[in-house]
């Protein structure tokens, strides 16, 4: 089998692994990507997830130092408003932007941004994107680590892990993590519907669990936006089976939606997710560092998951970028290690916060309404608390 020999390998080609190849290229690193996926990469649909992504301000200013938001921008829809509701307390919340000159965030198909990412990384000479490799085997030699596919050997200084929640590097290496279940699926749908959304993002917490509607740029000129609906699984499974009649989907869509954006009138796309989180117990073993979902995966109540993932890559950059004029080595164990110290609290944190506002929003029991609609009504009076909470979702 024939060896490559190279500086970085990043396993996991998708938003993360992209994205850190992207980042690292302009310190001149030799990289290669290998993704499990054969992926057409002249395709400009690269992906068949359907999803979107939620993007903060805080990512949008990191994109836009490496130059990539000039070409994510006219794909991206902004959020100039969240709306929140609480249907079990009955209460609602308000958030507006405090400055005028930036938004809340943006919203962009996952498919955008993928071969936007693709098409850059192609102008790159020293990287290397090869597809269809399923990383199996890890070994190490002196100084180097030495991974095997069923394509390739390569062997490098430094593995980056960016293969996602079900990470194999992390199963290979036997590193540590926690995890949560849920027994929730997330249905994403996105439509076309009458109403213009106004920029607006409506964040709706249902017993089951938390509806999102977000807004999308339109296409063909007609309105459109995705929801992501977290509910019990076979709830879920039946709308998204193919035995649904569509007319009987808008129906039901109609009713959740309150006509918040007006009548659902097409639907141009139905998928589900199975919902868990999980975070490692540390973000680094021997000459390898976690990052994205490798490293944690949370709950999309808040839309929150990639812009973490994204801090990862800030970080690597940062520190391969300061290894680099320092003339010192990479992959050594103070280096992951430096890495995970930048990185733990700040997921962990989010890790947490997320389970428990999930948690705390399906409770119906009437102490937990009380509760939730005396603290919506305190946070919606809250001038200050609420700016610090639009901050917090905005990354900044
Ligand atoms: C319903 C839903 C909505 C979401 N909405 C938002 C949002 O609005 N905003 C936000 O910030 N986040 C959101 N997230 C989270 C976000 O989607 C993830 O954090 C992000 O997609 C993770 O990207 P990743 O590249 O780290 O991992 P992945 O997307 O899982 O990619 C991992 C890649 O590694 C490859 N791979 C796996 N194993 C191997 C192997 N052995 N060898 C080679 N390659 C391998 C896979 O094929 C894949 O391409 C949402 C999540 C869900 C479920």
């Amino acid at each position: 089998m024939k060896e490559l020999r190279c500086d970085l390998h990043i396993v996991g080609g998708a938003l993360t692994g992209l994205l850190t190849a992207y980042c690292v290229s302009s310190l001149g690193y030799k990289i290669v990507v290998t993704e499990r996926e054969k992926i057409t990469l002249h395709n400009k649909k690269p992906t068949t997830d359907t999803r979107t992504t939620a993007i903060a301000e805080g990512s949008k200013v990191f994109l836009e130092s490496q130059g990539l938001w000039k070409s994510i921008k006219s794909f991206a829809e902004p959020i100039k408003n969240i709306k929140v509701f609480d249907s079990t307390a009955n209460s609602n919340l308000d958030f507006k932007n405090p400055t005028t000159k930036s938004n809340l965030g943006y919203i962009v198909k996952n498919s955008k941004l993928i071969s936007v990412l693709i098409k850059e990384l192609k102008k790159k000479n020293n990287v290397d994107f090869i597809t269809g490799s399923n990383l199996n085997s890890i070994s190490y030699n002196n100084s180097r680590i030495i991974s095997c596919s069923n394509n390739k050997k390569i062997n490098s200084k430094l593995i980056i892990a960016a293969d996602g929640k079900n990470s194999t590097v992390r199963k290979i290496l036997r590193t540590n993590f926690f995890k949560k279940k849920y027994n929730e699926k997330a249905l994403v749908i996105n439509f076309f519907h009458e109403q213009p959304h106004n920029n607006i993002a409506y964040e709706i917490f249902l017993k089951t669990g938390p509806l999102a509607i977000l807004p999308m740029q339109k296409e063909r000129n007609r309105n459109q936006s995705t929801l992501i609906w977290s509910n019990k699984p076979d709830i879920v499974d039946k709308i998204t089976s193919s035995s649904l009649d569509n007319n009987y989907l808008k129906e039901i869509l109609n009713e959740q939606i309150y006509q918040l954006v007006g009548n659902v009138t097409y639907i141009n796309s139905v998928q589900s997710f199975p919902l868990s989180a999980h975070i490692n117990e540390k973000f680094y073993d021997n000459k390898t560092v976690y990052v994205g979902d490798a490293a944690h995966s949370i709950h999309p109540i808040a839309g929150q998951g990639w812009n973490l993932g994204l801090r990862d890559v800030k970080s690597i950059t940062k520190l391969l970028k300061k290894t680099k004029e320092m003339k010192l080595e990479i992959g050594t164990k103070s280096f992951c290690k430096t890495y995970n110290d930048a990185c733990y609290y700040d997921a962990y944190r989010l890790y947490e916060i997320t389970d428990k506002l999930d948690w705390i929003f399906k409770k119906d029991q009437f102490y937990f309404k009380f509760l939730k609609k005396a603290g919506l009504n305190s946070i919606n009076r809250n001038t200050v608390f609420k700016e610090k909470i639009v901050k917090f979702a905005m990354g900044i």
